[in-house]
């Protein structure tokens, strides 16, 4: 599935909608994976059953899982640290799934 040096898309996935700097992010997000001899999984973009007010639906998140074993919180870290402080990257550990989203309005407390 996830084989070092590509990206997959989950059947069903809409990804080539995503706005300028979330697809930057994708492809920051790739670089990163990459360093760790990943593929990158992506298994949501703008389609999907989300909240109601998720940035999901206008083309500004997308979701990526990590395969067991990766380590998940090194990662999330640098994930964070490379993207600065206009994304949010959340974590969900159980499924061990990204959720990544540009965010400009952000407020940083
Ligand atoms: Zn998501």
């Amino acid at each position: 599935m996830a084989i070092k040096g590509y990206i997959w898309i989950k059947e069903g996935a809409v990804v080539d909608r995503l706005s300028k700097p979330i697809t930057w992010a994708k492809g920051q997000v790739a670089g990163i994976y990459f360093q760790y001899g990943l593929g990158l999984y992506i298994t949501s973009g703008c389609e999907g059953n989300h909240q109601e007010d998720s940035l999901h639906y206008v083309n500004n998140a997308f979701d990526i899982q990590l395969p067991p074993g990766a380590l998940i919180d090194e990662i999330h870290d640098k994930i964070i640290d490379k993207l600065g402080d206009k994304y949010d990257v959340l974590i969900n550990k159980k499924k061990r799934i990204f959720h990544i989203e540009y965010d400009p309005l952000k407020l940083n407390f």
